[in-house]
């Protein structure tokens, strides 16, 4: 099933995210996440492809085993970082070969160490680049893509993203997702603007409920994602009882969630860390409303 079918306002589908551990403790212990989350029937989940492009097999490997053994549509992420366009065709041709019809195509961060992204010689240095590469090749594939309410952070302006986001968008991408954001009304401001630049593909919002305050904390300086005065106030508050945490998390990304729905967005993409728990209680509120 090509994802862009299923991103409807008229009814939403909920999307989890998960990362490629680094051990088979870690990849059983995934599988029983997805297990745990798969009555909340996801529209799609997706495996990230890991920093520095270490995880090639491992994300092929998980699409292919979860929507094998689970049936549920599985989506790949794949990062220009440390590949040449050769080596990018190949990890596409497995991923064709695998029945994976869903890819989301990133640049990635720079590699540790570097300030700024360098592409090896032979590959890329955006994503506008791997999409246009991937439309121009035999593939398939429906092509998702990341978008940054708040700006991405090496960015010298909003608008100046945006601009780069339509390009990426005209070369051939169906949807975007956002990430991370607790504050709605950078949102709907985002989704504004990206609309009136032309911009017409499904803009899916990003949710992280918090249940760690530090891991939170970090993320959001690395992704520039702003926590709102009041929820880092009560965060502060309850940050040495881990269970106050959790429930002021699952509280705000609850909220959070019901006002995106009402105000009509096409699906919302958990970062769920690997972690069932907390999701399975926000989209188990938010199904029992409906
Ligand atoms: P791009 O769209 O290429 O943009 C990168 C920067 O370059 C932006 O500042 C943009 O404004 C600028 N830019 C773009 N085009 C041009 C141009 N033509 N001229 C000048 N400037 C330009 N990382 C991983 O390593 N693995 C993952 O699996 C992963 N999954 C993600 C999923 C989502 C939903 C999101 C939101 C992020 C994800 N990331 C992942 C992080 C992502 O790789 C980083 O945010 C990365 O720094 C940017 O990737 P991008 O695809 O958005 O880059």
């Amino acid at each position: 099933m090509k994802i862009r079918n299923c991103l409807n306002p008229s009814k939403p589908s909920f999307s989890f995210e998960f990362f490629p551990p680094k051990t088979d403790a870690g990849v059983a212990s995934l599988l029983r996440t997805v297990e745990e989350l798969a009555p909340l029937e996801p529209g799609f989940v997706s495996v990230t492809y890991g920093a520095g492009g270490s995880t090639r097999d491992r994300t092929v490997d998980l699409v292919t085993h979860i929507k094998e053994k689970t049936g549920i549509e599985a989506m790949a992420h794949l990062t220009c970082v440390g590949h040449t366009r050769d080596e990018l065709r190949d990890v596409l041709r497995r991923l064709d070969a695998a029945g994976i019809e869903n890819v989301l195509l990133l640049r990635g961060d720079p590699p540790q160490g570097q300030t700024t992204f360098e592409p090896v010689p032979g590959g890329f240095r955006y994503a506008e680049e791997l999409v246009r590469f991937v439309r121009e090749e035999d593939f398939n594939f429906c092509l998702g893509g990341a978008c940054y309410p708040e700006g991405h952070v090496e960015t010298a302006s909003r608008e100046d993203d945006l601009k780069h986001l339509k390009a990426k968008v005209d070369a051939g991408m169906d949807f975007v997702v956002t990430q991370l954001f607790f504050d709605n009304a950078f949102y709907f401001d985002f989704v504004e603007r990206a609309r009136r630049a032309g911009i017409n593909v499904p803009i899916v919002p990003g949710i992280m409920p918090i249940t760690n305050y530090e891991q939170v904390q970090r993320f959001t300086r690395m992704c520039g994602a702003t926590v709102p005065m009041r929820l880092a106030l009560q965060m502060e508050r309850v940050k040495d009882q881990p269970d106050a945490v959790v429930q002021l998390g699952v509280a705000h990304a609850t909220v959070q969630c019901m006002e995106l729905l009402a105000r009509g967005v096409p699906g919302i993409h958990f970062y769920t860390l690997n972690k069932s728990p907390a999701t399975r209680m926000i989209v188990g509120a938010l199904k029992g409303r409906s």
